[in-house]
């Protein structure tokens, strides 16, 4: 299937299953070997990334704690530019080495606020892996440890990523057409 038609919005093909799964099994091997002898604890930020994260942990061959996390600034295809609170961090991750998964790193305003929430309780040690980076869309530079795919800044949908709520189940990514 290369073309999609969500709603209003028509998408194609961006990403195929084979290129995602290519992808995740390589950040798994890096991360194996990047926390070998340790055991993070791996911060997952629903909903976008549950696919990411569920494929991405299997690959992982570290004894590690998977925790969940939400944060909300999106609405329909434009940021809205409004970050909200971080729901479910708990004090656990103290003295921890955190690995925080998200599915998609646009403006880097979630990313950054939700990195600072967690640098508060005081962790070991801090990495963030993304499936996708839209480069081009970052209002202030973030380093992001662990990068799936560098995008443009257009829309996409798919494999956890969702337009209205719709196309979360997909196991491709499509782009806004
Ligand atoms: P940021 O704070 O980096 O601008 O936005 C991050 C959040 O916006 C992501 O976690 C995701 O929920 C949403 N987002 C950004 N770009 C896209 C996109 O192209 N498609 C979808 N479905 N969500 C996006």
């Amino acid at each position: 299937m290369h073309m999609l038609k969500i709603k209003d919005k028509e998408f194609t093909l961006y990403l195929s299953q084979k290129e995602l799964e290519r992808k995740v099994k390589e950040l798994g091997e890096q991360i194996s070997k990047d926390y070998q002898g340790k055991s993070p604890i791996v911060l997952g930020v629903l909903n976008g990334a549950f696919m990411f994260l569920s494929d991405l942990m299997k690959e992982v061959e570290v004894p590690l704690e998977l925790s969940f996390i939400k944060i909300a600034s999106y609405s329909g295809t434009n940021s809205t530019g409004k970050v909200k609170e971080v729901i479910g961090l708990s004090e656990d991750v103290k003295g921890r080495h955190v690995l925080i998964v998200e599915d998609i790193v646009d403006t880097g305003l979630s990313m950054t606020h939700l990195k600072e929430m967690v640098e508060a309780q005081k962790p070991a040690s801090i990495a963030i892996a993304s499936l996708l980076v839209k480069p081009e869309a970052l209002k202030e530079p973030i380093d992001i440890d662990y990068v799936g795919f560098d995008i443009p800044t257009k829309f996409v949908v798919g494999y956890g990523l969702d337009y209205d709520g719709f196309g979360r189940n997909l196991k491709e990514i499509y782009q806004l057409k």
